[in-house]
């Protein structure tokens, strides 16, 4: 049968990643988290004590400490770097605040993208981040840019993170959404941005089910196709 990549890319905590899922096990394809990968490079630059411009070490760790992706027995997708379980950590403030500026590192672009480009070629593919449309599968049959407002987002982290038992503040998450949507599109490497030929798809007040089935019914569209 006919396998398509899809692309999902928009700013933070846009319900991107939640969406991929869904549509991966429909569709069953390989769902890829690339944010999940930018976490990870942060996660170990942080537990290394490196900072900005110690590009060398940055990339030396993540030698040291691949990242991969494995599923727990109740079929939930785990991020490892190296063999440590990093699903959880990647998600803390910690993580978050620091993420935009590891992420902008060419470098560090250059190896996750060769990575994910990797994955992409197995197979269907559904990958959700920022570049994905633009400079990861600029070929993808499908591209989807969702958007919403600060405001919902917020309020969908706030309760993801209660859910999860992080400490939150709403308002500390809305400055910080907005903060890293802010650096993601100003980078000068591959910035967010939807691809020329990406459907942009406003979530606010939109069910995730709305939100599957319209990009559902896309990909129907593309693989029906003859
Ligand atoms: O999607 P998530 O919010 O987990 O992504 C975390 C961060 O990783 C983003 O804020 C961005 O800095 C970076 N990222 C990126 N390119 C991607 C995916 C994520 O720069 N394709």
């Amino acid at each position: 049968m006919k396998q398509i990549k899809i692309a999902i890319d928009g700013p933070a905590s846009s319900g991107k990643s939640t969406v991929a899922k869904i549509l991966a096990e429909k569709l069953r394809y390989t769902y890829l988290d690339t944010g999940a990968m930018y976490r990870s490079v942060t996660y170990l630059t942080l537990k290394e004590g490196l900072s900005e411009g110690m590009v060398e070490e940055i990339l030396a760790t993540l030698d040291q400490h691949p990242i991969s992706f494995k599923r727990s027995s109740q079929d939930q997708q785990l991020v490892f770097v190296g063999d440590e379980d990093v699903t959880d950590a990647i998600r803390q403030n910690d993580v978050t605040q620091n993420v935009s500026w590891v992420a902008a590192i060419p470098e560090v672009r250059e190896r996750l993208v060769e990575m994910q480009r990797e994955i992409a070629s197995k197979g269907g593919i559904i990958m959700d981040g920022r570049d994905i449309g633009t400079v990861v599968l600029p070929d993808a049959e499908l591209k989807i840019f969702l958007v919403a407002s600060v405001e919902e987002r917020a309020q969908r982290r706030f309760k993801e993170n209660q859910e999860k038992g992080i400490p939150s503040d709403l308002e500390a998450i809305k400055t910080s959404i907005e903060e890293r949507d802010y650096k993601d599109s100003h980078r000068e490497t591959s910035p967010l941005k939807p691809a020329e030929d990406a459907i942009l798809f406003d979530t606010t007040g939109v069910s995730i089910e709305g939100v599957t089935d319209f990009i559902l019914e896309k990909a129907k569209e593309i693989l029906d196709k003859p």
